[in-house]
């Protein structure tokens, strides 16, 4: 069976969007992996097809009602697979690549995408719901968050990259320190381009010295650019001395 995304969301029509196209399409094409979108709507409870109301305590906009939500996670889960349920919000914990290792390594997910002000929270408990934000700033809507998600899962799945290496080299993916680090800067020809050149140890043929040059561009970009990163480096040396003078 190949990893299985549902996209529980009043907007199905937004899938499968960007990941129709490129690597992730191809891949869906191939049935690498499998997409589904399920309308919220349909699991409402009244005629009116209300999936939302007021939030209790006052305040502006609206919920999502726990019961109806309930019920699309219900129906989503009834295939069997034991995937994980995550809840699309800023208020989650931040999505990093350790994250997406994690669920692509599952049988797939279940995204829930909020709209409004949000899910009432008792379902996110209920269903003990992850919940996932993709960065400190507030979208529209679940789904471009869903999307991201997904992009980032699906291109670790096997054969959808060609270049294993890639993935194993790349930002986020964590150095001989044990902790990620961003990617060193990469150049292509024109080797000269104006008045720029490729930096020459590139050139040069000397695998050993471009791996150094490479490790030494992706540690300064991480000390400068990223220092919560860096320091989560210097925490994971630090307990692994620490370890090794208690033992
Ligand atoms: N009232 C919410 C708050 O301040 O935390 C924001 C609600 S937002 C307008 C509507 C929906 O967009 C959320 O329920 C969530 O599903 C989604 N969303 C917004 N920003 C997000 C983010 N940074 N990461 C993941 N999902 C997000």
């Amino acid at each position: 069976m190949s990893w299985h995304a549902t996209a529980l969301t009043l907007f199905p029509e937004m899938f499968p969007g960007s990941l129709g196209q490129s690597l992730a399409g191809r891949a869906l094409r191939e049935g690498l992996w499998r997409l589904d979108a399920r309308q919220i709507r349909d699991f409402a409870l009244d005629k009116h097809r209300t999936v939302d109301d007021t939030p209790c305590g006052g305040g502006a906009g609206m919920v999502l009602r726990p019961d109806v939500v309930d019920a699309a996670c219900a129906a989503a889960l009834a295939d069997g697979e034991d995937r994980a349920l995550v809840y699309l919000t800023p208020r989650g914990k931040l999505l990093d690549q350790a994250l997406v290792r994690e669920l692509v390594a599952g049988p797939g997910v279940i995204l829930v995408c909020g709209r409004y002000e949000g899910l009432d929270q008792r379902v996110i408990e209920a269903r003990g719901m992850r919940e996932v934000s993709i960065g400190d700033y507030v979208l529209s809507g679940g789904e471009p968050a869903a999307l991201v998600l997904l992009d980032a899962c699906v291109r670790l799945l096997p054969g959808v990259m060609g270049g294993v290496d890639s993935a194993a080299e790349e930002s986020f993916s964590a150095g001989a320190g044990g902790a990620p680090l961003l990617e060193y800067p990469q150049y292509t020809r024109p080797v000269e381009w104006q008045g720029r050149a490729v930096p020459e140890v590139l050139l040069s043929g000397h695998h050993a010295a471009v791996a150094r040059w490479r490790r030494e561009m992706a540690e300064r970009a991480t000390r400068e650019r990223r220092p919560d990163l860096w320091s989560r480096r210097d925490d994971m040396r630090d307990g692994v001395a620490a370890k090794a003078s208690a033992g």
